[in-house]
């Protein structure tokens, strides 16, 4: 099946408060989907439902061919942690850990030697031109060379999707283009689809499909 993620009519309430309707979505293995849209119009609140984050209050999110919500709790946590991948806006490294270690954590967490997971994350930073840091402290780091490492550890573990929420939102728009870039293609180069709500809107249009998040309604954008 070539199909990775769908999701059929998903809905998502806070108390009263209608974040996401009714929202259909489908991803192909190795796709890249970029979601615009205004701040407060659900775009995360999509993603959550999307990565089984949070649980849809309507509507279903399937992930190759098994529908979150039937799953058990620690078979959903461990497919997280073994299948996706996230990139947040902020980066959300752990500071006292080492670029290396970050990086390799979720190798670590799929029980991979220690030995080997700095092996594989090494590869990925040195794509991601942080080779030379991989023992320097995350507290230590630019802003910019913090999301290197909250990109290479989304994708060390070649998780099948990756969901990026606004994930150059701390940088400048050279850094930001810099490091989007590179995420994008080496998500591409190992076939990791990717979910990537961005305000820019030259990175959404590099991306295979585009939509649009307004007032919690999902709109695919089709090529003029
Ligand atoms: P976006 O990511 O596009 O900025 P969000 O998904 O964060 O939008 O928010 C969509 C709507 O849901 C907003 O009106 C926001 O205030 C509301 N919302 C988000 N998270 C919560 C929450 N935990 N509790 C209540 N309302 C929330
Ligand atoms: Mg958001």
């Amino acid at each position: 099946m070539d199909i990775i993620l769908r999701a059929n009519g998903v809905g998502l309430t806070y108390g009263t408060e209608q974040a996401v309707s009714n929202a259909d979505f489908t991803l192909k293995r190795g796709e890249v989907a970029a979601i615009m849209g205004s701040s407060g119009s659900g775009k995360s609140s999509l993603l959550y439902c999307l990565a089984g984050v949070l649980p849809p209050t309507s509507g279903t999110v399937t992930f190759d061919g098994v529908q979150l919500s039937h799953l058990p709790d620690g078979e959903l946590s461990a497919l997280r942690r073994t299948r996706l991948g996230f990139v947040f806006q902020y980066g959300e490294l752990l500071p006292e850990l080492t670029v290396e270690e970050n990086t390799a954590l979720p190798l670590r967490l799929a029980g991979i030697s220690k030995a080997h997971a700095h092996v594989m994350a090494g590869q990925v930073l040195k794509r991601l031109g942080m080779g030379d840091l991989l023992r320097r402290r995350t507290s230590k780091l630019s802003g910019g060379q913090s999301q290197r490492v909250a990109v290479a550890r989304a994708l060390v573990h070649r998780p099948d999707v990756v969901f990026a929420d606004e994930p150059t939102g701390a940088l400048d728009s050279v850094n930001a283009a810099a490091v989007l870039r590179e995420f994008l293609q080496l998500a591409r180069r190992q076939k990791t689809a990717v979910v990537i709500v961005t305000h820019d809107a030259e990175v959404a249009a590099k991306a295979d499909s585009q939509y649009t998040m307004s007032d919690g309604v999902l709109t695919q954008r089709v090529a003029a």
